[in-house]
């Protein structure tokens, strides 16, 4: 089956079949298919689209490009979460130990920050000690004794992924609903999870900058994994504003502790929170409906059993003993803190979101290119939420950052992505929709 031939099929609007997609993706694993042919079959899908059956033949091909896990040893429902990414989105950091003391198994595979949005990952490593990239024996034995771990994705999961992203970043054709579809689902099928919750991100902090794309990928993700036999859900939540207080790693980490312990909550981070916990509680046939999930959730916090797990993952992974204790003392501090001041009194009346990811990444908290490293400890923190009544010259974010240059530079980014107007603006709500 040519390679060039499955392309030609595609950019003419045909439907391809099963054995086409699988021999295309076992190509493009292999090699034998050229990074040109590669890019040319993104760009006929990126026109074209595809039918949710050719979506689940990618989806699975790209699953088995390599390794697929199974979790025969664990008598509990294996549920993960993925969000499409956005800022100060420190979900998983409180919902894997709340989800794994509620009884569920948390294999929870993530990413790293690139552009504008976080990475679970790089927040988890600004822990002193924490094994990110455990092996398979470690990964395994950590899900089992603490109910969940929060580690990067080996080379072996899904391998077609790698290389059909990283073909996708440079040719403008990551932004096409059936291929984010499959490349976020091949790599969750091929982690063995029984059910699955999407946390699909709507607003200027997002992939999907509007509720009817945003729905549309939630609705596309949804069909797909449910196509390829993982029970799926999925709540779109507003991302027109930072999720959390904080932006960065080991502010976010910090923020995540308070979270877990009991000190500060963010309102809109704990909503969110919680009905993602109540959805896979649900999913895992732990709960019967979510509100029953959410009274789950929240006692699991209360009376710190999800403290207790987000701890054992942490020593289990080889992070300090009691990291919750004392978080502050282990966590990296930026050598400088500064406010930036309101220029003017009134209210926050709306966030330009993904300058603030920006603004993280000027500050070296994020990274422009996969291999860039982060500085764990820079980042923003004491953001307000939308609605927030200010006077002039109170403080609208704290920066923490390596150098003065830095702060004069971020506090002019922060002055534009933070807006204040006369009037209370319309608050609207954190979770925009639910897909089932
Ligand atoms: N996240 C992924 O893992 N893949 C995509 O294509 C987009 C977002």
């Amino acid at each position: 089956m040519l390679p060039q031939e499955i392309v030609r099929t595609k950019r003419d609007g045909g439907e391809l079949d099963r054995e086409q997609i699988a021999a295309f993706i076992t190509g493009l694993t292999d090699g034998s298919v050229s990074e040109g042919q590669v890019a040319a079959l993104a760009m006929a899908v990126f026109f074209n689209g595809m039918t949710r059956a050719e979506a689940v033949a990618l989806t699975l091909a790209m699953r088995d490009s390599g390794e697929v896990l199974s979790w025969p040893e664990l008598d509990r429902p294996v549920v993960d979460k993925h969000s499409t990414g956005g800022v100060g989105d420190n979900v998983s950091l409180m919902l894997a130990p709340i989800a794994a003391a509620c009884g569920l198994a948390v294999p929870m595979i993530s990413g790293r920050g690139l552009g504008h949005t976080g990475g679970t990952l790089d927040k988890m490593e600004a822990i002193p000690g924490y094994q990110a990239m455990p092996d398979n024996a470690l990964f395994r034995k950590v899900v089992a004794s603490a109910g969940c771990a929060i580690i990067g994705q080996t080379g072996n999961l899904a391998p077609a992924d790698k290389r059909f992203y990283g073909i996708r970043d440079v040719t403008a054709t990551v932004e096409s609903v059936p291929l984010i579809t499959a490349s976020i689902l091949s790599k969750k099928l091929a982690a063995g999870l029984g059910a699955l919750v999407l946390d699909v991100k709507c607003g200027n902090g997002a992939f999907m900058d509007n509720p009817v794309r945003a729905a549309e990928l939630a609705r596309s993700l949804v069909e797909v994994a449910t196509g390829a036999g993982m029970p799926t859900t999925a709540l779109i939540t507003d991302m027109n504003q930072p999720l959390a207080s904080a932006a960065g790693n080991a502010v976010e980490v910090q923020n995540a502790a308070d979270f877990l312990t009991g000190d500060a909550r963010d309102p809109r981070l704990e909503a969110v929170t919680v009905a993602l916990a109540a959805e896979m509680l649900v999913s895992g046939g732990l709960a019967s409906d979510p509100e029953a999930g959410a009274v789950q959730a929240r006692r699991a916090l209360e009376q710190g059993y999800a403290a207790e797990h987000f701890n054992r993952m942490v020593a289990a992974l080889g992070g300090p003993t009691d990291f919750l204790a004392d978080p502050a003392r282990h966590l990296a501090k930026a050598p400088i803190v500064a406010d930036c001041l309101a220029e003017a009194e009134g209210f926050v009346t709306g966030y330009d979101t993904r300058g603030i990811g920006l603004a993280v990444v000027e500050l070296g908290g994020g990274r422009v290119r996969p291999s860039d490293p982060v500085d764990h400890a820079v980042g923003l923190t004491d953001l307000l939420p939308v609605g927030t009544r200010l006077e002039k010259n109170r403080p609208i974010a704290r920066i923490h950052a390596r150098t003065p240059d830095q702060v004069e530079q971020v506090q002019a980014q922060l002055k534009r992505a933070i807006r204040i107007g006369a009037d209370l603006p319309q608050l609207d709500p954190v979770i925009v929709g639910r897909e089932v």
